[in-house]
């Protein structure tokens, strides 16, 4: 049976259940012409729940997309008919699926601020609701403490931190609009609106197609605010387009309300640090038992091989792998070349990644035999100082006396003028946030800051060593992420 066919069969039976109105059979038949052809469409469709029916279709779809790649090209185009899918969803007024590929539509089929396009919700865990919910209540507290009206965010980590998804950097506008008083609704591309991950009571999802003006549909949403927050990466066009269509606003950053909440982390984002530090301690641990081959290698090849190992313990990417041989150790953010490591020198490896939206970050160095006097003299001085930087961050503590802690112990041995770096930053969603551990920063530790504890010490020329651990501030102290060995050891 020809492609055509198949589909008008499957739809016939599809009109013949009932309660099918027509308009359900087109949008279907187009679903599934898209499903076959699209890429981008199939590879979104294994989140969504379809019903028994949708799911044949699905099937179907997959299986003839399967067969298309070899056979003749198909004269659809994808892009349009998802396009008109999208258009005639916009303008279904039955209350039926809005997405008539079987993401569930729930709760109110009202329009959103005249636009005229309705909500619709793929299913997900009812756990991650609460988390959302209670994070968007905490930042609409924070805005009526700083009379905003209405908070827009775009690409960056905000988004992700109140929504759970991730915005691609892209030229399409994706926004999250949050007004202080009514429900939250995530602006967005059409055609990225099948990533998106719904979230119950959370925001309502808005797909704007490709004709349409998306920062009209965010100025209606956003109409009559005096204060609006935008976040730090939203794209200078989109604000450009936008600073005209909301006359009168005052502009401010949105890290002003969202920032001090992102920087204490809830339980569940502690557990997901710390499996990212159990993860790169695994690697650091082979590392430390000569299981990564140095000697001989290139730094790249080592930072290539701790990539790999980075993503095989989980990580959904790496960061960076700095790793960084003898006199090349003494610049802290060395890039990783093509020198050879060789025996009986310091190799620096400071290595982390992304992991279920939270970061890694781990150093440590080995030396490629027995460990000279002077490098071995050096690291006892940098160990104490990174021990007595981890056991000062307990609750209250300003993160500057964190900083001064580590930089006493490495004055006192007379290597002041090597370290030239602050002795950490905070860390999360992003590699580097708040709380920088820093002179200068006065803000006093709360349960919940994660950070960095990394002193270290670099002679030009000739060696450099640092020793980082990831750490949670808690009520009973100060907790490590990061467990590997901390001592200087020898590898063959
Ligand atoms: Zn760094
Ligand atoms: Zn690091
Ligand atoms: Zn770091």
């Amino acid at each position: 049976m020809a492609f055509g066919e198949e589909c008008d069969e499957l739809a016939r039976r599809r009109v013949d259940e009932p309660g099918a109105a027509d308009h359900d059979r087109g949008d279907r038949l187009v679903a599934v012409r898209v499903l076959s052809h699209d890429r981008c469409v199939v590879g979104a469709v294994p989140d969504v729940v379809f019903d028994t029916f949708d799911a044949e279709l699905v099937e179907f779809a997959l299986q003839h997309r399967a067969e298309s790649a070899t056979g003749p090209p198909v004269e659809i185009d994808p892009a349009d008919d998802f396009r008109r899918l999208l258009g005639h969803a916009r303008c279904n007024d039955a209350g039926a699926d809005v997405f008539p590929v079987g993401l569930h539509t729930r709760g109110a089929h009202g329009d959103v601020a005249g636009s005229g396009w309705q909500t619709g919700t793929m299913t997900t865990p009812e756990s991650d609701s609460s988390v959302y919910l209670a994070r968007l209540a905490k930042v609409r507290a924070a805005m009526a403490v700083s009379d905003i009206d209405t908070l827009l965010l775009s690409v960056g980590h905000d988004l992700p931190y109140l929504t759970g998804y991730t915005a691609m950097p892209l030229e399409r506008l994706t926004m999250l609009v949050v007004p202080r008083d009514a429900g939250a609704t995530m602006v967005i591309p059409a055609l990225e609106a099948p990533r998106v991950r719904q979230v119950p009571g959370v925001f309502d999802l808005l797909p704007w197609g490709e004709t349409q003006d998306p920062t009209a549909i965010v100025a209606g949403l956003a109409a009559g605010s005096g204060r609006v927050a935008v976040g730090d990466q939203m794209w200078a066009r989109f604000l450009v387009e936008l600073l005209p269509q909301l006359p009168g606003a005052e502009y401010t950053r949105a890290v002003d309300v969202v920032g001090p909440l992102r920087m204490s982390k809830d339980q569940a984002e502690i557990d997901a640090l710390a499996a990212a530090g159990a993860a790169v301690d695994r690697i650091a641990g082979e590392l430390q038992r000569g299981e990564i081959p140095l000697v001989g290698r290139t730094e790249a090849e080592v930072s290539a091989h701790l990539g790999r190992r980075i993503l095989e313990e989980g990580h959904d990417k790496v960061n960076f792998a700095i790793v960084a041989a003898g006199e090349n150790a003494a610049s802290p953010h060395h890039h990783a070349g093509s020198r050879v490591i060789r025996e009986h020198e310091i190799v620096l490896c400071d290595f982390g990644g992304t992991m279920n939206g939270y970061c890694s970050d781990t150093t440590r160095c080995v030396f490629t035999g027995e460990p000279i006097a002077e490098v071995a003299e050096a690291y006892a001085v940098l160990h104490e100082a990174q021990r007595v930087g981890v056991e000062a961050g307990t609750v209250g503590t300003p993160c500057e006396e964190i900083d001064r802690a580590t930089r006493r112990v490495i004055d006192d041995a007379g290597y002041g003028d090597f370290f030239i770096h602050r002795t950490g930053h905070g860390i999360g969603m992003e590699e580097h946030e708040d709380p920088y551990i820093v002179e200068g920063n006065t803000l006093p530790l709360e349960a919940g800051h994660a950070y960095s504890v990394e002193p270290g010490i670099y002679v030009p020329g000739k060696w450099g060593m640092r020793l980082e651990d990831i750490v949670v501030a808690t009520a009973d102290g100060p907790v490590a992420l990061n467990n590997s060995d901390h001592s200087l050891v020898g590898v063959g």
